[in-house]
């Protein structure tokens, strides 16, 4: 199963991919994780992308395409994956197209999740991550039953460095200029599904689920 996941900054994406993705067997390609990764790394790429993410603007097309054309062809994506917040512009989308249709593949489910502004802004602000294992956290919406530590493997939850009130700004209108119009692409693919990210985690998990079958 081939799927993608998109939707604004905080919407949810990464919640309901690890989930998703642990349930179908299949790697959640998350090009913001593979990004964070370099820039933690010092790699070539991570100096190119550290201070466009930090601003809180889109890394260039050319970056993520060569990213996820090279992490696709590795092994445990022979059956399948799952991609979390890439295509986020349309030249993205088009390369993914060409790139797949070259292999005899395709995308089985656009899965975009919506929430409003307000609603992202505070779950943006409030997220914090495990450093362990990657698991997701929300000063409000899922508190760990320890301050700061990871309920799955006790390690320490951090904040992103670009989750704070300015960057997300510039966050959310990189998403309305150059990824929103991704809807529209999808649609007319007619392999777009949509789902409310304002329902509670358990639920949007539940939509989801009857979405893929
Ligand atoms: P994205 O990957 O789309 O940026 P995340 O999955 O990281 O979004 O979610 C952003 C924050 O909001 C996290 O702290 C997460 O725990 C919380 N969150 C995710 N889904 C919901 C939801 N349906 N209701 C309330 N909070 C949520
Ligand atoms: P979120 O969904 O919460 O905004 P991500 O972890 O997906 O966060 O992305 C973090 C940052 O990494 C983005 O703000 C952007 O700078 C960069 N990034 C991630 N994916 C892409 C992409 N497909 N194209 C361009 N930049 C990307
Ligand atoms: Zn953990």
């Amino acid at each position: 199963m081939k799927l993608l996941f998109m939707g604004p900054p905080g919407a949810g994406k990464g919640t309901q991919a690890r989930r998703i993705a642990e349930k179908y067997g299949i790697p959640q390609l998350s090009t913001g994780d593979m990004l964070r990764a370099a820039v933690k790394a010092g790699s070539e790429i991570g100096l190119k992308a550290k201070a466009v993410m930090e601003s809180g603007g889109l890394v260039s097309d050319e970056i993520v395409i060569g990213i996820i054309a090279a992490r696709t062809l590795e092994p445990d994506c022979a059956g399948g994956f799952l991609l979390d917040g890439f295509p986020r512009t349309v030249a993205q989308a088009e390369a993914l197209d060409r790139m797949l249709k070259e292999r005899g593949h395709a995308i089985d489910h656009v899965v975009d999740l919506a929430a409003d502004n307000e609603a992202l802004v505070q779950r943006i602000t409030g997220r914090s991550t495990c450093a362990g294992c990657g698991e997701g956290y929300h000063r409000e919406f899922k508190k760990p039953r320890q301050a700061d530590v990871c309920d799955q493997c006790g390690g320490q939850l951090v904040q992103r460095a670009d989750d704070n009130e300015e960057t997300v700004r510039n966050r959310l209108s990189a998403y309305q200029q150059q990824t929103a119009p991704l809807i529209d692409y999808y649609r007319r693919q007619g392999n777009l599904k949509s789902v409310d990210g304002m329902l509670p985690m358990d639920q949007v998990f539940s939509a989801i689920c009857a979405i893929l079958g």
